[in-house]
């Protein structure tokens, strides 16, 4: 029988993370006083030991055996052969996928979820506050909390509270809380509800209510935790892509295209990085981050400093970004609404090392029915995103008679996510385009805002 899956042992599990801070060149983010932020700034946010995870210019970071151990619970995850789809294409061209579906939540956001949650445990922090948009690191953030013991608030996107309440569910099974965004709970939340009391809300403003609702916790015992876009998130995702490096190290494959949706970052550079690693290091690879077309950060927003959030909480970030108080239309992916991106795959597609592109709300589903019909598993509509990319590189690898490997990232299963499914099949699901009118009007907000170097890494 030829072969689907390429499974690793515990044994084989990566030990270290890869770190791309030791290979490019960054801009530092800033503070309020227009000054590079110190580490200890953070302090009041984010727990000492993930700042200087965050800060660190090692290559290498060992992965705490505590952290090992809970993500065995599902890791190393499969290299899955899409035989069945490369069949429907009818291409030559090779596709892999590495199924981060099959953990407890259902994504690949527990991988950075339950390292944080250990760092802050072991820091003596009994309980984090975070924003969520679909639901998935919501879910992510509760499952890790309780394998350690700690408490977790998550403030979560109106518009995905309201369609997915299942994810709520999920939170609550795992012994986490979660209220819809804006709450009455925050000043950011108020202030915006003030102004626009049916909001669909946004990662934004929920990231805003997550941080303040942390910062002003007077016993010091709470932090807050985001799912995406640091550097120290990035981090830990990578354990996804050296995984995926030794399953095709056993089969003798090495891939020319590597495809991942992108929301702030987090999945595609967990497949990616490692491979961003190699081309530095003169391996020619295709590199495609795939956002939505409505909400097009990396394609069509300027690198900028921005803030992460809607309140102006965090500090200024070097990345593309939309407009801090940019709301994303209320498309069914929202892992990928998002204003901002991480400052790290912002970096890499300034100086052309990957190459940023997006696809429509309707194209993503047609993908990812696509998928289901060949392959069985039900994609996130997030996934979906990185489908659509997945089928274009395999068209031009038939047109051009090339058997290129395709490896992606199957960033999450869409079983909670059914109600989507449904508006697609009943023609209820429409592409959103965001006018260059809009785009400048929610540029606005960083006009004065100091401006990021231009730099080269090598
Ligand atoms: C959250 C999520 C994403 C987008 O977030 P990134 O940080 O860009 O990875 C993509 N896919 C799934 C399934 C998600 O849950």
């Amino acid at each position: 029988m030829e072969f689907k899956k390429v499974l690793l042992t515990e044994d084989e599990m990566p030990r270290q993370w890869y770190n791309i801070l030791a290979d490019i060149k960054m801009n530092p983010p800033l503070g309020p006083d227009g000054q590079p932020v110190k580490p200890e700034a953070l302090a009041p946010v984010f727990p000492m030991n993930l700042i200087e995870q965050e800060v660190s210019p090692d290559r290498w970071i060992d992965i705490p055996e505590e952290v090992l151990k809970v993500l065995s619970i599902w890791r190393p995850s499969p290299l899955v052969r899409a035989r069945a789809l490369e069949k429907f294409l009818d291409t030559p061209a090779r596709i892999y996928f590495k199924n981060e579906g099959v953990s407890p939540p259902g994504s690949h956001k527990p991988n950075t979820a339950v390292p944080q949650a250990y760092y802050n445990k072991v820091f003596g922090i009994e309980k984090l506050t975070t924003e969520t948009g679909a639901g998935q690191w919501g879910s992510a953030l509760s499952f890790a909390c309780s394998q350690f013991g700690i408490e977790c608030k998550v403030f979560m996107v109106r518009v995905s509270f309201d369609q997915k309440p299942y994810r709520k569910s999920m939170m609550e099974a795992w012994g986490g809380k979660c209220v819809a965004s804006p709450s009455r709970e925050t000043n950011a939340g108020r202030n915006v509800l003030e102004n626009d009391p049916d909001t669909p809300g946004s990662l934004g403003i929920a990231i805003s209510e997550a941080i303040e609702a942390a910062v002003s916790d007077e016993s010091g015992k709470t932090r807050y935790s985001l799912g995406s876009v640091l550097n120290h998130v990035m981090l830990h995702q990578t354990i996804i892509g050296l995984e995926a490096k030794k399953q095709l190290e056993k089969i003798g494959e090495y891939p020319d295209v590597v495809i991942a949706c992108a929301g702030g970052g987090s999945n595609f550079a967990g497949l990616a990085f490692p491979f961003v690693h190699d081309k530095i290091n003169g391996k020619n690879i295709d590199i495609y981050p795939y956002e939505p077309t409505a909400c097009p950060t990396l394609t069509k927003a300027p690198f900028v400093y921005d803030h992460g959030d809607t309140a102006r909480y965090t500090p200024l970030l070097p990345m593309h970004s939309l407009g801090h108080a940019f709301v994303p239309p209320p498309i069914h992916a929202g892992g990928l609404r998002y204003h901002g991106m991480s400052p790290t795959v912002s970096q890499l597609v300034n100086e052309g090392i990957i190459e940023a592109k997006s696809a429509t709300q309707l194209d993503a589903y047609k993908a990812g029915v696509i998928f289901a019909r060949t392959e069985g598993f039900i994609p996130a509509p997030e996934t979906n995103h990185a489908l659509a990319g997945v089928i274009d590189a395999a068209k031009k690898a038939k047109e051009e008679a090339k058997e290129k490997v395709i490896l992606f990232n199957w960033s999450g299963h869409g079983l909670i996510d059914l109600t989507a499914y449904d508006k697609y099949f009943s023609g209820e699901l429409h592409n959103f385009v965001l006018t260059d009118a809009e785009m400048s009007e929610s540029e606005k907000v960083f006009e004065n805002f100091p401006k990021p170097q231009t730099l080269k890494s090598r």
